[in-house]
């Protein structure tokens, strides 16, 4: 009988020390999990490109003008490879000049996946006649716009909609700009617009419907509206006000600042992404969409981001 509870009494210590140390090892796996690894299904993806800026001469030490449409059909190509819902341009496709276009507008438009555009300063450096038809130039459907995919909202601003460049010098816009930007004493440079009033409303009115449908808002613009900097769209405040009052907006991403910048308030992500113009290496992204977080996969000089979604 001692025996016996001898060798129960060691069985159930070598039980005991069996089931500690596999849940210290459970622990440990744990901690090695990473958060987001919570939902592992991923939802979508799409293609990101800042600031092609092609002209076919004129390279500088920091800009590679020239290179652009060589780096595009590597973004391409590598975008092709994969299974994109979309791609995005996040304006200023060309430097100067509406012959470029016609140079780098093919390569873009061999991405299988639906690809587009928005408005950046620099498209509107084209002959005065040709400013109007820029958006149809990139067949974009209008000026501002925005789509869905699946429970996703994407709205694409359009930042030049008060601004110096996108009217010819002397026409009823380009006089409103310059009372616009008296008026309101800005030092902002003027390669810079900003948001007008009648596309303000637009933007609450899908920002509403979006809210109604309970769906996630992601917001496109040529322009940085945070953190502050001299890139910044010339009414950045109003627009962070605006976005501010939906929480179904998550985040919002942006070309324009060459260097790249990230900021995060009140639980939404600013995203600039670097310009694919500067330097000898290519930048361009893919995000991927899960249901807790953006993934953003930087190739060349665009670096990697996890974007947690808050409710
Ligand atoms: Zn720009």
């Amino acid at each position: 009988m001692k025996y016996f509870e001898y060798v129960t009494c060691i069985l159930l210590i070598l039980l005991s020390i069996v089931l500690m140390s596999s849940k210290v090892q459970n622990l440990e796996n744990e901690n090695q999990k990473p958060e987001h690894q919570e939902n592992e299904n991923i939802l979508f993806s799409f293609g990101v490109i800042a600031d092609c800026q092609y002209k076919g001469e004129g390279d500088t030490n920091a800009r590679k003008y020239s290179q652009s449409s060589t780096k595009l059909k590597e973004a391409v190509e590598h975008f092709n490879s994969k299974d994109l819902s979309f791609t995005m341009h996040l304006g200023d496709f060309i430097d100067t000049d509406w012959d470029n276009f016609d140079v780098v507008g093919p390569i873009y438009n061999e991405l299988k996946s639906t690809h587009y555009h928005l408005l950046g300063n620099h498209d509107f450096s084209v002959p005065n006649e040709k400013k109007s038809e820029v958006y149809k130039k990139l067949n974009m459907p209008s000026e501002y716009y925005d789509f869905t995919v699946k429970d996703w909202r994407f709205i694409v601003l359009n930042g030049n909609d008060i601004s110096f460049y996108a009217y010819p010098e002397g026409s009823e816009k380009y006089n409103f700009a310059a009372t616009y930007y008296e008026q309101n004493e800005l030092t902002s440079p003027k390669y810079n617009g900003g948001i007008g009033e009648t596309q303000k409303e637009w933007l609450k009115g899908v920002l509403e419907e979006a809210s109604k449908l309970n769906e996630k808002v992601l917001i496109f613009n040529h322009f940085p509206i945070y953190p502050a900097g001299s890139h910044n769209l010339w009414n950045d405040t109003e627009i962070i006000q605006i976005i501010e009052s939906y929480p179904c907006v998550k985040a919002y991403m942006n070309g324009h600042n060459h260097a790249g910048n990230y900021g995060i308030i009140n639980k939404r992500h600013y995203l600039t992404f670097k310009s694919m113009v500067d330097t000898e290496q290519n930048s361009y992204a893919i995000v991927e969409v899960y249901q807790n977080r953006l993934e953003v996969k930087g190739y060349g000089r665009e670096k990697d981001r996890l974007l947690p979604l808050f409710e």
